[in-house]
């Protein structure tokens, strides 16, 4: 079965989740959020049994992570083994130890096929990928490629308005932290060739969720004119 991928990549705080989301209900597609299942397995190391983050490189994490998550963006949760991690993910401690775990070349390999093989089973006919080597490592194949940036300063407001807890010097400095560390190993900044650029800071959500629209539908229309 053929399906229709769209590819989203960016850095934390661009808004790709929740405009993934809502393109997804726009075009009745599914929505996989890929950072999930990095944030599931640094959860697992700081809680379960038998996973340490040294551990990994030689860890079957094909048989003992037994990670499942939702691809329905009206419907989204995420689940290791008996445990629903969907809130327990998003928590500063996951988001601090995560970069550490994804940084792991033998875990970045597990997560590429993990989300192809997601993608396949849900046998929907069209689901927008999102996270930060979709539109160069997982999927670039894949028929629409975006990269959905925004300045660091704008980034950053939206973030500290997500988490209300946190002061702004704390989210500055685990948002900035985090990108820092996650570029080394995935350059997730500039626009890979075929990859379509999508600068947000100056465009409110629903102008954002739009021109990632408009990119789906100009393919569509290009396609039928061919
Ligand atoms: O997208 P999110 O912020 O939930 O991603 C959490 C972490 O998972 C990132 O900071 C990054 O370390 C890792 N990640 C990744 N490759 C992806 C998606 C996420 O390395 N495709």
């Amino acid at each position: 079965m053929s399906q229709f991928l769209v590819a989203i990549d960016g850095p934390a705080g661009s808004g790709k989740s929740s405009v993934s989301k809502q393109v997804a209900r726009v075009l009745g597609f599914g929505y996989l959020d890929t950072g999930a299942a990095y944030r599931a397995l640094a959860w697992a190391v700081q809680h379960l049994e038998g996973f340490d983050l040294d551990g990994l490189v030689n860890k079957d994490l094909h048989a003992d992570f037994a990670y499942t998550i939702s691809l329905n963006p009206d419907d989204y949760w995420v689940r290791v083994g008996g445990h629903d991690l969907t809130s327990a993910i998003r928590t500063p401690a996951v988001a601090e130890s995560v970069s550490a775990v994804a940084r792991i070349p033998q875990v970045r390999e597990f997560m590429k096929s993990l989300t192809r093989d997601l993608v396949a089973k849900s046998e929907l006919p069209g689901v927008i990928v999102e996270g930060r080597d979709i539109t160069t490592v997982v999927a670039p194949d894949a028929e629409i490629k975006i990269l959905l940036t925004a300045a660091e300063e704008v980034r950053l407001k939206r973030r500290s308005a997500e988490l209300s807890e946190a002061s702004a010097a704390s989210v500055k400095r685990q948002v900035s932290e985090r990108d820092a560390s996650d570029s080394k190993v995935v350059d997730f900044m500039t626009p890979a060739p075929g990859v379509q650029l999508v600068d947000s800071s100056d465009l409110n959500f629903e102008q954002t969720v739009n021109a990632v629209v408009s990119l789906i539908e100009q393919f569509g229309s290009t396609k039928e004119s061919k």
